[in-house]
């Protein structure tokens, strides 16, 4: 197959096909949350379209080393600074109502992870190759800070190191907010240090030996600024130039244009080729906010009515998510979310007319296979033009109404369908039902019989606390090519990938 992969580029404005440094070979990294709290749809919306870019790709047969962080060190906002406490969002987490129940910050981080992980995996987003944690790269940021200082480009003061701005030239080339423009000055200038050599500078590490998250660095105690974390992540495991670069619109400033400003002062050579933002997501047309009470996350979506969530399937929620496109606003209504929920029962009915996926064929076959197929390649040419997802779904759509609207569906029939459940769900995602969710019944099966002791001794670890050996067997598993899921009946799991 040799189709173009064309997403719109925020660095040069315009959509253009996705070039490989190797052939064939994507590294892409897309920037994940802060654990201080449950992630919410929103944040969702930017995972899936980082998992839609995953999914192409693969689709296309390009390897793709997919990393995407867990933040689990506060950030160094501008308001932290400004808080006489000097209080950052995680810490504030850990003071709050359900903070409560944390012995400290870093059990806090590790549950927020935790469910992070498992509505990842509710929404079906396949594991990347990577996830990187920042408090596991201290020693790396530390080194990045000192470097930047030996190239001239960052300076301490008895707050802090700082990223000098006006070091880079180039600074403001991915958001349009340059050294004189007003907006920028103003964003900076709520920073608080009088020592600093320009308002605009911005952290690289703060001085603070009373935080709660601290590690020790040349300039003694403290922790380091957001952006540093993500430079650095990134380029360890993906080299100093990144093939594609995604994260939500707010990130393109400062984010996104701070980490451009530390990765090019340190290597030399252009961070990322392609910047991808996903527009941010509303709920009934307002922003998602505990007060107005519309914030939503996977799991209250899908919990059971008893338990006070919506018994929604998330695969109908990945399906709201997805009929939106990425670049333009999305309002998350229930009535959309209904809608879905009927498109995946219908679904639902195509996957039982076409029998277990293990239980015969799975190819195109005959004239049905013929136009099947081409439903499929419709949606992968849709993804691939920006990724078209309500084109898309539009494509999947049509070809469950052909299949539900069939008189009689023949055994070569059933195979063409499960082909195309296959390769459908290959690039959307939205195909997975229980069915495919192995559980000690599988002993049978000689991966469950493999999975199913790790998973014991994973449940075990956990219940001890030895979250170092839990995360060791989550990585055997990843490499078995098995995505684990905790769910209230215990840990689930499937295989990664095919049906
Ligand atoms: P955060 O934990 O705030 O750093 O967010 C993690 C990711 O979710 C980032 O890529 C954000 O840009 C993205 N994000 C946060 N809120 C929304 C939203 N309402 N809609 C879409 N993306 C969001
Ligand atoms: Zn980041």
């Amino acid at each position: 197959m040799s189709r173009e992969f064309r997403i719109y580029n925020t660095l040069t404005r315009s959509v253009e096909p996705v070039r490989t440094q190797k052939k064939n070979h994507l590294s892409f990294y897309s920037c994940g949350p802060t654990v201080y709290s449950y992630a919410h749809i929103g944040n969702f919306r930017s995972f899936v379209t980082a998992d839609l870019i995953f999914r192409t790709a693969r689709a296309l047969d390009w390897d793709v080393t997919y990393a995407t962080n867990i933040t689990d060190v506060g950030h160094l906002t501008e308001d932290d600074f400004t808080d006489p406490e000097g209080e950052d969002r995680m810490v504030k987490a850990l003071k709050s109502k359900e903070g409560e129940q944390f012995a400290n910050v870093w059990d806090l981080a590790r549950y927020y992870s935790d469910t992070l992980i498992e509505d990842w995996h509710r929404l079906n987003l396949l594991e990347p190759t990577i996830r990187p944690r920042a408090t596991e790269h201290m020693r790396e940021q530390i080194s990045a800070v000192e470097q930047l200082i030996e190239k001239g480009h960052a300076y301490e003061t008895s707050q802090g190191v700082y990223f000098s701005v006006t070091s880079f030239p180039n600074y403001g080339k991915l958001s349009g907010n340059t050294l004189d423009n007003d907006l920028e000055q103003s964003v900076r200038d709520v920073v608080i240090d009088d020592e600093k050599k320009d308002p605009r500078d911005f952290a690289l590490w703060k001085k603070d030996d009373k935080h709660l998250m601290q590690w020790y660095s040349p300039w003694g105690w403290g922790f380091p600024g957001w952006h540093i974390e993500c430079s650095v992540m990134s380029m360890s495991y993906l080299g100093e130039t990144l093939d594609l670069h995604a994260g939500g619109e707010d990130l393109i400033f400062p984010h996104h244009e701070c980490e451009i400003a530390q990765s090019e002062s340190l290597s030399g050579k252009p961070f990322a080729t392609h910047w991808v933002h996903t527009r941010f997501l509303q709920v009934e047309g307002e922003k998602m906010s505990k007060s107005l009470g519309n914030f939503f996350t996977v799991r209250d979506l899908s919990a059971a009515e008893e338990d006070g969530g919506k018994n929604i399937d998330p695969l109908a929620v990945r399906m709201t998510l997805l009929s939106g496109h990425y670049r333009k606003p999305f309002n998350f209504t229930m009535k959309t979310l209904k809608g879905n929920v009927r498109h995946r029962e219908r679904l639902e009915e195509v996957i039982q007319l076409s029998g277990h996926p293990d239980s015969g064929d799975c190819a195109y076959e005959g004239d049905f296979g013929v136009i099947l197929k081409g439903m499929y390649e419709r949606a992968l040419d849709a993804l691939t033009e920006d990724l078209n997802t309500p084109s898309a779904l539009a494509a999947l759509f049509g070809g469950t109404k052909m299949i539900l609207s069939r008189s009689d569906v023949s055994d070569s029939d059933k195979s063409s369908i499960r082909a195309w459940l296959r390769d459908m769900n290959d690039i959307l995602g939205v195909v997975y039902t229980s069915s495919e969710t192995g559980s000690s019944d599988d002993a049978m099966d000689p991966l469950a019989a493999a999975v199913e002791p790790l998973l014991l001794e994973r449940t075990k670890a956990r219940a001890e606390g030895n979250w170092a050996r839990a995360d060791e067997i989550r990585d055997e598993l990843t490499a078995l090519k098995v995505e684990i899921m905790d769910t209230p009946e215990g840990p689930k799991w499937k295989r990664i990938g095919n049906l």
